[in-house]
């Protein structure tokens, strides 16, 4: 069997598909390559190998026969097109026919094959499409771990073309300015002062409006976009705090760091660079929240980011705490500065006794860990004393203020000491003497 050329391979291809289509029957195109050929050829030499090649294409014209037909497109790649069904059986019994062993001169040698499989009019394309898609296929079978049959599923590309785009999409908002940072404010309740603000990114797409995280987080997870994102809101809060520190205010802000952007090597560096630019404003003003998740796999490499981090005079917060990956060794190892309760927890524990558990046991564990403590999601006044009352002081959430524009952060404040319901809660706090919260618990 000779090895057939693109041209001669696409004509073929047209031909079959033009005649599933007048019969309104099927094309199946399977692209068959054979696994680990590299170290078949450097075992047998380039004649040897080739003549296993060749037995190979006989056995396999042997086997196909009939309506279909089988060609060699160069190297140790085979193409068959099969107007027949060619389902999973069919096509598990060809990978068991190509893994027995070849007799070449006296010696037994075995093989096996990965398979790709792309069928017309399932998958809706041109003949070139449909070779494509299958050779597609054939790599996702490799990766697989090979010896093994992958079919192209047309709904799943489409999928994954579509949030190419949008990935690519929001990579240019990026670019183009299109990102905004919100800030929302964070509390010591046994004051009423406010301690910082939490910096959270809004996309103001000129088309759609103003789009909430949930809507574009998930494109950038595990993607390069992760770090790109995680760089340009440490760039604008910089920025902000540079502005703020103008108008005479000083208060530290909070930037949420992606795993995989904390565990990027360059970290560190690039964050000194970002701080160097802007000399002005001190570490201490700086500070990161970051989410517990698997993706901190590299327990290590983590731990020497937050080291460093914190070595520079900035403090590193675990985020959403009790959501994901969370165990007691984990806060061992892990030496943050704050843990805030996700708001999960803190908005049914007036009314779901498991969540006040979990709440009163977090209280408990970042005592005992000396690790400051913020509740997220406080929605109420009544939030706020039941949570004072068992010796959490800071929190966040709408109780307290919606994230906001940087514009309207000043009035906030204004407006913020007027707040004679806070306030009172601070002033009974003071009053009673018993809720002075132990050390731990405290805002450093
Ligand atoms: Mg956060």
């Amino acid at each position: 069997m000779y090895a057939f050329d693109g041209t001669q391979l696409s004509m073929l291809m047209n031909e079959a598909l033009a005649r599933a289509i007048k019969d309104q029957g099927s094309l199946t195109v399977c692209v068959l390559d054979v696994d680990h050929f590299k170290l078949i050829n450097n075992r047998l030499g380039h004649q040897g190998a080739d003549r296993l090649i060749d037995a190979l294409a006989l056995r396999l014209a042997q086997y196909v026969g009939g309506d279909s037909v089988v060609v060699r497109a160069g190297g140790d790649e085979f193409v068959l097109l099969t107007h027949d069904a060619a389902d999973d059986a069919a096509l598990q019994m060809m990978l068991s026919v190509i893994s027995e062993p070849f007799s070449l001169e006296g010696e037994r040698v075995s093989i096996t094959a990965s398979l790709g499989v792309s069928r017309y009019p399932d998958d809706h394309a041109e003949a070139d499409g449909l070779l494509r898609h299958a050779r597609q296929a054939m790599y996702r079978a490799k990766q697989n771990g090979r010896n093994t049959v992958s079919r192209f599923d047309p709904g799943q590309d489409r999928l994954v073309q579509q949030r190419q785009v949008k990935r690519r999409r929001f990579a240019r908002a990026i670019e183009n300015g299109e990102l905004i940072l919100h800030y929302q404010p964070q509390i010591d309740m046994a004051t009423a002062e406010v301690i910082g603000f939490e910096a959270l990114v809004r996309w103001k797409h000129p088309k759609e409006g103003l789009k909430a995280p949930d809507s574009f987080l998930p494109l950038t997870e595990g993607t390069q976009l992760e770090t790109s994102l995680g760089e340009w809101v440490l760039r604008q809060a910089l920025t902000q705090l540079g502005c703020w520190q103008q108008q005479g205010l000083v208060l530290p802000v909070s930037v949420n760091i992606s795993p995989s952007h904390l565990l990027n090597p360059d970290f560190v560096p690039r964050l000194e660079g970002l701080l160097a630019a802007n000399p002005w404003i001190t570490t201490d003003r700086l500070k990161l929240e970051v989410v517990e998740t698997a993706a901190m796999h590299d327990i290590k490499a983590a731990l020497d980011t937050i080291d460093r981090c914190q070595a520079m005079g900035i403090e590193v917060a675990i985020d959403d705490f009790g959501t994901g990956f969370s165990s007691l060794t984990y806060l061992r190892q892990l030496p943050v500065d704050m843990i805030k309760i996700d708001k999960s927890f803190v908005r049914d524990m007036l009314t779901d006794p498991s969540d006040l558990a979990i709440v009163e046991s977090v209280i408990y564990m970042a005592r005992r860990f000396d690790r400051a403590l913020l509740a997220e999601g406080v929605e109420t006044l009544e939030h706020a004393d039941a949570l004072l009352g068992r010796g959490c002081r800071l929190a966040q959430g709408y109780g307290i203020a919606r994230p906001m524009a940087p514009e309207a952060v000043v009035e906030w404040l204004q407006r913020w000491r007027e707040r004679t319901d806070w306030q009172g809660l601070a002033r009974q706090s003071r009053f009673m003497g018993e809720r002075e919260a132990p050390s731990g618990a405290c805002s450093r």
